[in-house]
């Protein structure tokens, strides 16, 4: 169990313990309706402070109950990426200038920018929706700009199209990095010193997400070329780079 889901369930019973005796206190006459009302603000109070780093994510299952989004089933095949076969657009001459001049320089050097440019609506929030999953990201956040998430829901919304009554109706491409700091950045280049490019990365420009496989209830080769043809459209539309990389596609988004 996730302790996002652990402290729900205590404070769960806890709030339903605490209602059930101010509620027999009060049909007792021992408790005043007054005093009944500054508990229950009291603990109120409380359950904010302590579900507020976690709203990110509970806005997260909100959204999915609201749009009705069926994650993928742990029995879905994995059809990875490696193989897929999709032209480069050049890192240092295309992806990195663009993304630059895209963002007019929106570089995230650290937490305290991300932090700053949420604020001011430069950076957004990206939860799942049909057609694409984010999985358990280690070096980055589920953050874009307001138009790299509105390209991202236009990608997953094309895939979906190009699979509609078949059996991969449902498939799901997954999403296994976002928006880097700087620092997250350097991170990773200390891990993988052979795979990281040099200078600075797209992802911390708030622009670029990496599409490592698609979750697919059907055939992976129907899967695969759904995606390629979804990239291939929205790349010939101008509005996506693309960079296939070590067991990844890289996308950034320019436009
Ligand atoms: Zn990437």
């Amino acid at each position: 169990m996730s302790t996002l889901k652990a402290v729900f369930l205590l404070f769960f019973l806890g709030g339903s313990l605490i209602s059930l005796v101010i509620f027999i206190r009060l049909i007792q006459k021992k408790m005043s309706l007054k005093r009944a009302f500054l508990f229950m603000l009291v603990f109120g109070c409380f359950s904010l402070i302590v579900f507020y780093p976690y709203r990110s994510r509970i806005r997260g299952y909100y959204h999915r109950i609201q749009n009705k989004i069926e994650l993928p089933k742990h029995t879905a095949m994995n059809c990875n990426c490696e193989s897929l076969e999709v032209t480069k657009d050049s890192y240092p001459n295309q992806h990195r200038p663009l993304a630059i001049r895209f963002t007019k320089n929106g570089f995230i050097k650290d937490e305290a920018t991300l932090t700053n440019f949420l604020l001011r609506k430069r950076l957004v929030v990206v939860d799942e929706a049909d057609g694409y999953y984010i999985q358990n990201l280690t070096s980055s956040t589920k953050h874009l700009t307001p138009i790299a998430k509105k390209r991202l829901e236009e990608l997953a919304f094309l895939f979906r199209s190009f699979l509609k009554d078949s059996k991969n109706e449902k498939d799901y491409f997954v999403i296994s990095s976002m928006t880097r700091t700087e620092t997250q950045q350097d991170e990773i280049r200390r891990k993988y010193p052979n795979s990281a490019t040099p200078g600075k990365s797209t992802h911390s420009f708030g622009v670029s997400f990496d599409i490592s496989r698609v979750n697919s209830t059907g055939a992976c080769d129907v899967a695969k070329q759904a995606l390629i043809k979804a990239l291939n459209q929205m790349r010939d539309e101008k509005k996506i780079l693309l960079c296939p990389e070590f067991k990844c596609i890289h996308v950034t988004v320019v436009n």
